[in-house]
């Protein structure tokens, strides 16, 4: 009886499941049929609306230093140091004056703190010396700054100037777009290429920050909690830990 079928299927299936049994599983041609790509964005859109960077900065200079500071690291860590290394050194001018280790004092425990004092205060140096103390708004001008690589230069462009040149590609990116099959390349410039030939230019900012959201909360490095995912009917990863 369908009734007892049904009722059967809900005692076993866990209940925190993220879609209706009932429903039916949709199929796709491929991994990056432009539907099922659609479904992604439009999943992560529903499922993080808010989503923003979560270093604290006020301005596009603070944010160029906190995701220097922010490799490999934690955006907590940064925070937790951020507020005093502002307090001290303000402004380009100020950080380019500052001694190396007074930077490293401050910074130190967000790891590699020499290299990472090295590229702040040569940041500085360049954005006086060559962009009248300005933070440039390009990613040629942005990648000429020490320290400065894609990602950093994306995070800024697209958080401070709201502008989509690439998207950013930190280690929840590269990992989400891997297990979703929106991606296939081994480093983060070729997952950064394959996510620009397959996602429409007005969801790349957003993109990334959804899915960073996504992958601290739900999509984790170990274990993926599928059984909260609204995306699962739409993921086929080998590293799914659950499965409607
Ligand atoms: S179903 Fe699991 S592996 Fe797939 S995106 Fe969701 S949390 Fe990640």
């Amino acid at each position: 009886m369908p009734a007892t079928r049904t009722k059967a299927k809900n005692k076993s299936a866990p209940k925190k499941s993220a879609r209706k049994l009932n429903q039916p599983r949709k199929t796709f041609r491929s991994p990056l049929a432009p539907e099922r790509v659609a479904a992604i964005l439009k999943a992560l859109d529903e499922a993080y609306p808010h989503a923003v960077t979560a270093l604290h900065h006020h301005t596009p200079w603070e944010l160029l230093v906190a995701t220097i500071l922010s490799a490999q690291c934690t955006d907590a860590r940064v925070n937790m140091v951020t507020p005093e290394l502002f307090r001290r050194f303000p402004t380009p001018a100020a950080m380019a004056r500052a001694s190396l280790p007074e930077i490293e004092e401050i910074i130190r425990s967000t790891g590699f703190f020499r290299n990472k004092a090295k590229s702040i205060r040569g940041a500085a140096q360049t954005i006086i010396a060559d962009f009248g103390s300005q933070v440039p708004q390009t990613m040629a001008e942005l990648l000429t700054i020490p320290g400065v690589a894609r990602k950093t230069a994306n995070v800024v462009l697209g958080a401070s100037f709201h502008k989509a040149e690439g998207i950013v590609v930190d280690t929840h990116v590269f990992r989400i777009a891997h297990r979703l099959e929106l991606a296939k390349g081994n480093t983060p410039g070729k997952v950064e290429q394959e996510l620009m030939r397959e996602l429409p230019r007005d969801h790349w900012i957003r993109f990334s920050n959804e899915v960073i959201q996504h992958g601290r909360k739900v999509c984790l490095a170990r274990k993926p909690k599928c059984i909260e995912c609204t995306l699962e009917p739409l993921c086929r990863s080998k590293d799914k830990t659950w499965s409607s």
